[in-house]
């Protein structure tokens, strides 16, 4: 059965037209199985009819002809129960209807198997037999795993909107056409352009055809991508011999080098250009003649020698996106980005140009990457998981940012309703940019100081002009991660004084190093099971206080002349870990002293990021000067849902009603030992929660500098004691869905709406 079942999963996912996948899933399963008939019935939920789709062994010709509604007949009993039926004699049970021109009615034996996706019914799979015999369990263990495989397939369909449309009234044809996609707010605002579909750099088989627009720029860029592999493959294998590795595991490498000068190698790729396919797409086309090539060859070490074809290949890609991944002239404010996800150091680049929007297939609203797109202000979708990257490129898309849905080339009434959407956005903005100078202060004269999050010294600009009252919080691992080793003392420094100094006498919270998890740096890395519970941020640096120490003279070097450098520790879970860390500080203050600098001892935080920190807040309150809840990583711990999981997103909510009381306890606690409380999670700049964190007395919130003038109008109007009645009523509700719908009905009434969905 494994065999069978791993042929069909094989043959489905090597097809892309939906028909042909439910094609050959009939014939293989009914064969698979020795059925007398397998079809396949799809739902649609606008219309709420399953439709035959498929059938081997029914009358064909009726497919996309017999439907029925949800809870009529079997099919639509087994959707209703979501759970398989599986019946000796169909025509004896109750719900049995008989579609006579299906020629059905010498069929007994029944199985059905519901097709679901998250939770939502998407179809019915049936087998019948000609005998009054149930179908063996492992039939049925056999149908369900397919169904399985088989939901991923449908959602993909529906979203290119390959699933025919058989429905006569034309009404439902429009609705159907404009279903989009559904994926998690990223960062918020809307997007209308058109798709430009990025290959993952881990698949250079991934990489499309296009056409070179010009020849000899693409023929460059091939040699100096090449050029540079050479530079790197020699310079590594130097490096390997002088570490006193034998030159025997080094000769890969001059493999690697001949094959880089081969003229094969060279003359094809650059045939194919000048035959117009683009760089990528050439190389891709020779990697692949060639694998086939060498694959085809019985010789055993020639078959070896594809592994290094194939990691050639990559690497020659790899590089061509660095020259030239973002091919510029192709970009434009039209322009949506579509991508299974991107780099820090590709958002970077992005950012230089001035495009519509972002979707990609993973990710959620607090992944880095959606929290460099808000800081950059670009709208973005995130977690599409079904998103077919490359068959998008070039189709119009819609992607909302606030919703998280994406419409893929929509009728002209969805463009032209968001299109309004976007020049009411541009309204709003424009009010709010008025507002930059005023104090986020509430209606009862309660003040809240607003601060930014940054990372990279180009977002200082923009968190200035957004009003900020300081930068709440730097995360130092970007400049980090754009280096290819670690920054020196003297780098580090340069880098910290010019964001103190360009915000001086503003305070700047300076985080240290916060690796593992998700953000890993090339020349460090770090390999877990379980990154996100395992060696990250304190942990790493506690355990190399050669890193941490020139990290932390850096910060106090670069403090020197201003007073406005704080200094906050990321992921501590112990207490331990806090007086270890001020040891340090203290050890690389004294030192400085002795050295002759003048310095003050800055303020020193911790970040409450880990469950354990929320229940022991009071005494760790006592030994920092304030203390900043991450609410990324928290909720994270809390709910145990990664935050990158694009399966689990739903389930990470910061309004659920534990995170809730979680935060509730931190600012409570803290304040009892009279430390301030600040909030630098994404939560800061989620204007529903920001009501809430009002309420609970947040001390101030550090949020993007795109969300920064929307939390500020929010505080405007809104008073302190309105915002702690809204919090005691949310701390009594069931789940994060009611306390939403209150919040939002609030926020509405107030006709502050346009913060929390697209438009005015
Ligand atoms: C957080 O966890 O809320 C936080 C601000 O840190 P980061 O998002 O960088 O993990
Ligand atoms: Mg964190």
């Amino acid at each position: 059965m494994l065999q069978t079942l791993r042929r069909i999963v094989q043959e489905v996912n090597s097809t892309r037209d939906l028909s042909q996948v439910l094609e050959i899933i009939v014939q293989r399963v009914k064969k698979a199985i020795s059925a007398d008939v397998c079809s396949i019935y799809l739902f649609d939920s606008d219309e709420e009819l399953f439709t035959l789709m498929a059938t081997d062994g029914l009358n064909s010709e009726l497919v996309g002809q017999v439907q029925m509604s949800l809870g009529s007949g079997l099919v639509g009993l087994v959707a209703q129960r979501t759970d398989p039926l599986n019946l000796d004699d169909a025509h004896e049970h109750p719900g049995f209807e008989l579609f006579t021109s299906l020629n059905e009615e010498r069929f007994h034996g029944f199985t059905g198997i519901p097709i679901t996706h998250h939770r939502e019914v998407l179809g019915v799979i049936v087998v019948q037999s000609e005998s009054y015999n149930r179908f063996s369990q492992d039939v049925v263990n056999f149908l369900v795993t397919i169904a399985a495989q088989l939901a991923s397939a449908i959602i993909n369909a529906q979203a290119t909107r390959q699933i025919p449309i058989y429905s006569t009234q034309e009404v439902s044809k429009v609705r159907r056409d404009y279903r989009p996609m559904i994926g998690q707010p990223g960062s918020p605002g809307v997007a209308v352009g058109k798709a430009f579909s990025i290959a993952s750099s881990v698949s250079l088989n991934a990489v499309p055809d296009r056409p070179a627009k010009d020849v000899a720029n693409e023929i460059n860029v091939f040699r100096l991508a090449l050029e540079s592999v050479r530079k790197d493959i020699k310079s590594l294998s130097f490096q390997l011999l002088s570490d006193g590795l034998p030159t025997e595991d080094v000769a890969v490498f001059d493999a690697y080098l001949l094959m880089l000068d081969s003229n094969t190698l060279i003359e094809s790729t650059i045939t194919k250009i000048e035959t117009g396919n683009w760089a990528a797409g050439a190389l891709r086309e020779t990697i692949t003649e060639h694998i086939q090539l060498f694959g085809e060859m019985d010789n055993p070490y020639l078959q070896e020698r594809v592994k290094d074809i194939r990691d050639l290949g990559q690497s020659i890609f790899n590089q061509m996106q660095g020259i030239n991944d973002l091919p510029v002239d192709k970009l434009s404010k039209e322009t949506i980005i579509v991508a299974d996800d991107i780099s820090a150091t590709l958002l970077a680049e992005i950012a230089k140009i001035n495009i519509s929007g972002i979707v990609l297939k993973s990710g959620s609203r607090t992944s880095h990457v959606a929290i460099l797109a808000r800081a950059m202000g670009i709208p973005t979708v995130v977690g599409v998981s079904e998103l077919p990257i490359m068959q998008l490129d070039g189709s119009q898309l819609v992607a909302d940012g606030y919703s998280g849905k994406v419409y893929i080339s929509p009728p002209d009434h969805i463009i032209k309703e968001y299109s309004r959407l976007i020049s009411q956005e541009e309204e709003l903005s424009q009010e709010l940019r008025e507002l930059t100078d005023k104090p986020a202060t509430t209606l009862d004269e309660v003040n809240i100081p607003l601060y930014a999050n940054t990372g990279l010294v180009a977002d200082i600009t923009p968190s200035k002009e957004s009003g900020a009252e300081g930068i709440g919080l730097y995360r130092t691992e970007y400049p980090f991660m754009i280096r290819q080793r670690f920054p020196g003392e003297e780098e580090q420094s340069t880098i910290y004084k010019e964001v103190m100094e360009s915000m001086a006498p503003k305070p700047v919270v300076l985080r240290t190093l916060d690796i593992g998890g998700d953000k890993s740096l090339s020349y460090f890395p770090i390999e877990e099971d379980n990154p996100f519970l395992g060696w990250r941020g304190i942990r790493v640096t506690l355990d190399h206080p050669e890193i941490f120490m020139i990290q932390l003279r850096a910060m106090l070097i670069a403090s020197k002349g201003q007073d406005n450098l704080n200094i906050l520790f990321p992921m501590i879970s112990t207490i331990g870990e806090v007086e270890d860390s001020i040891n340090l500080l203290e050890r690389a203050y004294e030192e400085l002293l002795t050295e002759g600098h003048q310095i003050k001892m800055p303020k020193v935080g911790v970040m409450v990021e880990v469950p354990s920190v929320v229940f022991q807040m009071r005494r760790i309150a006592s030994l920092v000067d304030f203390v900043s809840i991450g609410t990324n990583d928290l909720i994270q711990y809390l709910m145990a849902v990664d935050r990158n999981n694009a399966n689990v997103a739903e389930l990470y909510d910061s309004l659920n009603p534990a995170v809730l009381t979680a935060i509730k306890l931190v600012i409570d606690e803290a304040h009892k030992e009279g430390i301030p409380v600040s909030v630098c999670g994404e939560m800061a700049g989620d204007p529903l929660a920001a009501i809430l964190l009002l309420g609970m007395s947040i001390d101030s919130l550090s949020t993007s500098a795109a969300s920064l003038p929307g939390v500020k109008w929010l505080i405007r109007n809104f008073s302190h004691k309105e915002a702690k009645e809204l919090v005691e009523k949310a701390l009594d509700m069931k789940d994060a869905y009611v306390i939403k719908n209150m919040l939002t009905e609030r926020i509405e009434k107030k006709g502050l709406g346009g913060l929390i969905r697209a438009g005015r």
